[in-house]
C-alpha cells in the first residue's frame, strides 16, 4: 500500500468480526452489479460492500464505519430510479446490501401482519402474505427484485396506491440500525400509536440518509378471491378522468389500478418485444390516442365483478365516453394486459434515449397539463414524442418524452431546457417534481432550487440530528 492510499486496517477488522462472505472487496468481477444503477445512468467505485447478515451484524459495520468515518450507502434490489443506492465516488464510501436480511420473521393472521427483514423481495413477501389469505398492498413491476427496505426507504407508490395509499400507510412498526450503530426497536404492532413523534415515518421515505431500517413490522389486507379486468380505449386525458369518475361511483370499494397508457406506449412495446423475438399482439382493435388498464378485486368470492364491471363499461360506451373496450375473459388475457403495462418502461429504448419523469399533478388538471405541456415541448425539440403513462388515479403520471422518430439521441442535448420547462408547468400546476420515485442524486439540484425553504430547512435539521457525522448516503436528497 502507498502512502498515499487509505487504511483499510478497520476494514480487515471488521471483516474478521462479521460472518464469511460479508465483505466484498474490489477486484472481483461481481461488485459491478453493486456498483452500477440498474439503468447505468451512476456508477461509482465504492471501497468495499458489504453484505451483513443480521441487525447486530449491520450495528458492528456502522459503529466501523463511523469510527472510521467512512459513508455508508444503503442497498436493496437496487431498481430505484433516481440514483439513491450507488456511492458517488467523491469521498471514501462503502455499499452495504442488504440482501442477506432475507427472513420473513412472522406472519400473524390474527393481527393482519406481517414482520419482515429489509432484504425480503417484495414478491417473496406478497406470496407469503397471499399463502395465508392476505395481501400486502404494495405491487411494483419491479416487485422480483425490490425489497422490503427499499419500498419503505422511498415510501413506494404502485398500481395499488389508488386502494391503499403508499408504502408508508401500510408500515406499523420499524427497526432499523442508527447513527453509532444504535438500535431502534419499534417493530409496533398496533394501529394506534401517538406516543410522541413518528419515527417511523421520518424514516419511510428517507432514501437511506438517516439510517438503516433492518426489519419493518406490516399492516396486510385480506387477499382477493375474484377479479375482473378490463382495458378501455378513449379519445383524451381528460375522459379518461370522465371513465375513473364514473367507475369510482359504480365500483369504487372494488377499484385497484387505473392505469393511464398512450398509444404511443403500446406501439413501443409490441416493436421492443417483437425485437425480443416475443409475439404481443394489442388489446384494442380501434385506434385510441389513450388507453387506460382497470383493475378491481373483491375478497368475497361470490362477487359477480366481471359483470358489473362490463355493466358499468357498457354505460360509459353508451354514452359515448369510451372508444373501445375488452374485458379480460380469463387470467391469461387479465395477465396479457399487465405484460404491456409493465413493459412499457423498457420498451422506451427501442426509439433511443427517452428523458423520464414521474410527477404529479392535482387529477382534475392532468388533461390541461398535458395538452399544455405538450404544446411547449414541441416549440424545445419539433416532433417530440409524449408516453406519458401510470397512475392517472393517483394524480401520478411517467411523463417521458421519446425523440422525434429516427432521431435517437435527440434529446441529449436539450435535456436541461426540458426538464425546466417541465418541472416549471409542474409548479403552475401545483404538482410535485417527484411523485414516487425519490429524490437521490437526479432530483437533488430540482429539490433544492424549487423546495419551499422552510420545507428544506427543517429536513435539513432532521438530518443533522439523525446523522450528525453526514454518514448515511451522502449527497442523495439534500
Ligand atoms: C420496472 C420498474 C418499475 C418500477 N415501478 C415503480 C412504481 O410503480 N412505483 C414506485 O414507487 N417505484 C417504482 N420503481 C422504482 C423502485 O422499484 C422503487 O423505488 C423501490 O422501492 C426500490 O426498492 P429497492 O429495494 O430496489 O431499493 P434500492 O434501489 O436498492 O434503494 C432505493 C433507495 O432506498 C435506500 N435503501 C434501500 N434499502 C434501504 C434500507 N434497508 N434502509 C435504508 N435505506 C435503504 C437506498 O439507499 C436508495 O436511496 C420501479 C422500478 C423499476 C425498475
Amino acid at each position: 500500500m502507498s502512502s498515499t492510499e487509505p487504511s483499510t486496517d478497520w476494514l480487515d477488522a471488521l471483516e474478521q468480526t462479521l460472518s464469511a462472505g460479508s465483505v466484498l472487496r474490489p477486484g472481483r468481477d461481481d461488485l459491478e452489479a453493486y456498483e452500477t444503477e440498474w439503468r447505468g445512468r451512476y456508477h461509482a467505485k465504492a471501497l468495499a460492500v458489504i453484505r451483513p447478515d443480521s441487525t447486530q451484524a449491520l450495528s458492528e459495520v456502522v459503529k466501523a464505519c463511523t469510527q472510521a468515518r467512512v459513508a455508508m450507502v444503503p442497498q436493496g434490489g437496487n431498481t430505484g430510479l433516481v440514483g439513491g443506492a450507488v456511492a458517488r465516488g467523491e469521498r471514501e464510501e462503502v455499499v452495504v446490501q442488504l440482501g442477506r436480511m432475507k427472513s420473513i420473521r412472522r406472519v400473524d393472521v390474527a393481527s393482519s401482519l406481517m414482520v419482515a427483514e429489509a432484504g425480503v423481495p417484495v414478491s417473496v413477501a406478497q406470496d407469503e402474505a397471499l399463502a395465508q389469505g392476505l395481501r400486502l398492498a404494495v405491487d411494483l413491476a419491479s416487485s422480483q427484485s425490490a425489497t422490503i427496505g427499499g419500498i419503505l426507504a422511498t415510501n413506494a407508490g404502485g398500481v395499488l396506491t389508488i386502494a391503499y395509499g403508499n408504502t408508508r400507510a401500510q408500515v406499523l412498526g420499524i427497526e432499523a440500525v442508527l447513527a453509532d450503530g444504535q438500535i431502534l426497536n419499534d417493530l409496533s404492532e398496533v394501529r394506534k400509536d401517538n406516543t410522541g413523534y413518528s419515527i417511523k415515518d421520518v424514516l419511510v421515505g428517507s432514501e437511506g440518509t438517516l439510517g438503516f431500517i433492518t426489519a419493518a413490522s406490516l399492516s396486510l389486507v385480506p387477499a382477493p378471491k375474484v377479479s375482473a379486468t378490463a382495458w378501455v380505449g378513449v379519445e383524451s386525458v381528460a375522459q379518461a378522468l370522465d371513465v375513473l369518475q364514473a367507475i369510482r361511483q359504480d365500483l369504487s370499494d372494488h377499484l385497484r389500478a387505473f392505469e393511464l397508457i398512450p398509444a404511443l406506449a403500446v406501439e413501443l412495446v409490441l416493436k421492443a418485444r417483437a425485437e425480443q423475438g416475443l409475439s404481443t399482439r394489442a388489446i384494442l382493435d380501434a385506434a385510441c390516442p389513450w388507453q387506460v388498464l382497470i383493475a378491481i378485486d373483491s375478497a368475497d368470492a361470490a362477487a359477480p365483478l366481471e359483470e358489473r364491471l362490463m355493466d358499468s363499461l357498457m354505460r360509459i360506451y353508451e354514452a359515448g365516453g369510451i372508444g373501445d373496450v375488452v374485458v379480460a375473459q380469463s387470467q391469461a388475457d387479465a395477465e396479457a394486459m399487465w405484460v404491456i403495462r409493465e413493459s412499457i418502461s423498457d420498451a422506451q429504448q427501442v426509439e433511443g434515449v427517452a428523458l423520464k419523469h414521474d410527477i404529479s399533478i392535482p387529477t382534475p388538471s392532468f388533461g390541461e397539463f398535458i395538452d399544455d405541456t405538450q404544446a411547449g415541448l414541441v416549440k424545445i425539440v419539433p416532433g417530440i414524442r409524449l408516453c406519458a403513462f401510470g397512475h392517472l388515479a393517483d394524480g401520478n403520471l411517467h411523463f417521458n418524452l421519446v425523440p422525434p422518430a429516427g432521431h435517437p439521441r435527440s434529446l441529449v442535448e436539450h435535456e436541461p431546457a426540458i426538464v425546466e420547462y417541465v418541472f416549471d408547468q409542474v409548479q403552475r400546476f401545483r404538482g410535485s417534481i417527484s411523485a414516487e420515485h425519490g429524490v437521490g442524486m437526479l432530483r437533488r439540484d430540482a429539490l433544492a432550487e424549487r423546495s419551499d425553504p422552510s420545507k428544506l430547512w427543517a429536513m435539513r435539521q432532521i438530518k443533522q440530528a439523525l446523522d450528525p457525522e453526514g454518514l448515511f448516503n451522502p449527497g442523495k436528497i439534500l
